[in-house]
């Protein structure tokens, strides 16, 4: 489902090469990305969900070869079966955005009443008429989770999404991914330092595996 082959990438001409040999990923794995800072971890994330392009080898993403698709194929790829959660918190004033920004995507009650699922079933029920910048950190990164679930993804990148976030938050950003992942058998794929949360997934990748 997620099959990585020969894959080199740089930035223009930075310093950095990432190398993977070979990676593969099967569907509904949960998987757990540790590497030291700079090693690559979020620009992996990046080729998974055809951000990024490699300089060389091939990116196999839910069944697609990325080099053959389009730009407008990638996107669409992207925005329909693929939910980021973003290290930085991005538009985060509304967890409907991805609907609002995508023609691709229709906005109905439905989708509504999801959304309104999602923030009470993540503790923000209440606070969803109120701007982001009044929310804490955590209830901040939960809204960041809700809006990479509301499209119902069959694949999940999550980049950090417990970073900075104090134990109870950790534990429970963790649940609602682990818990969504198995209930709609998608593939979740997280980047994270915390180490004590590595027991819960299934299968750990870790960057110093790829070091030549
Ligand atoms: P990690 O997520 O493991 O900390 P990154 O994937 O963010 O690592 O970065 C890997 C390397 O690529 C780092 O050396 C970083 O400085 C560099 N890098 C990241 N983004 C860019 C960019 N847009 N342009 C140039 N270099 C970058
Ligand atoms: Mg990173």
């Amino acid at each position: 489902m997620i099959r990585l082959s020969g894959l080199r990438f740089t930035y223009g001409d930075g310093d950095f090469e990432l190398r993977i040999p070979e990676l593969t990923i099967e569907r509904g794995e949960r998987v757990a990305v540790v590497g030291p800072s700079g090693s690559g971890k979020t620009t992996l994330l990046h080729l998974i969900a055809g951000i990024a392009t490699p300089t060389g080898g091939s990116v196999s993403t839910l069944g697609c070869g990325l080099a053959a698709l389009s730009d407008a194929q990638r996107r669409d790829l992207r925005i329909k079966r693929i939910g980021l959660v973003f290290q930085e918190f991005e538009l985060l004033d509304n967890l409907l955005v991805p609907y609002r920004i995508n023609a691709a995507l229709r906005l109905d009650a439905a989708v509504r009443a999801r959304a309104e699922a999602l923030a009470i079933r993540v503790g923000i029920g209440d606070k969803l008429a109120r701007g982001a910048g009044r929310l804490s950190q955590g209830e901040r990164q939960r809204v960041a989770v809700c809006r990479a679930l509301i499209t119902e993804p069959e694949l999940l990148l999550a980049d950090e999404p417990t970073g900075n976030l104090d134990p109870s938050n950790k534990g429970r950003v963790l649940d609602i991914l682990l818990e969504y992942a198995e209930q709609r058998g998608a593939t979740l794929v997280t980047v994270t330092h915390d180490h004590d949360l590595l027991p819960r997934f299934a299968r750990t990748i870790d960057f110093k595996s790829f070091a030549q």
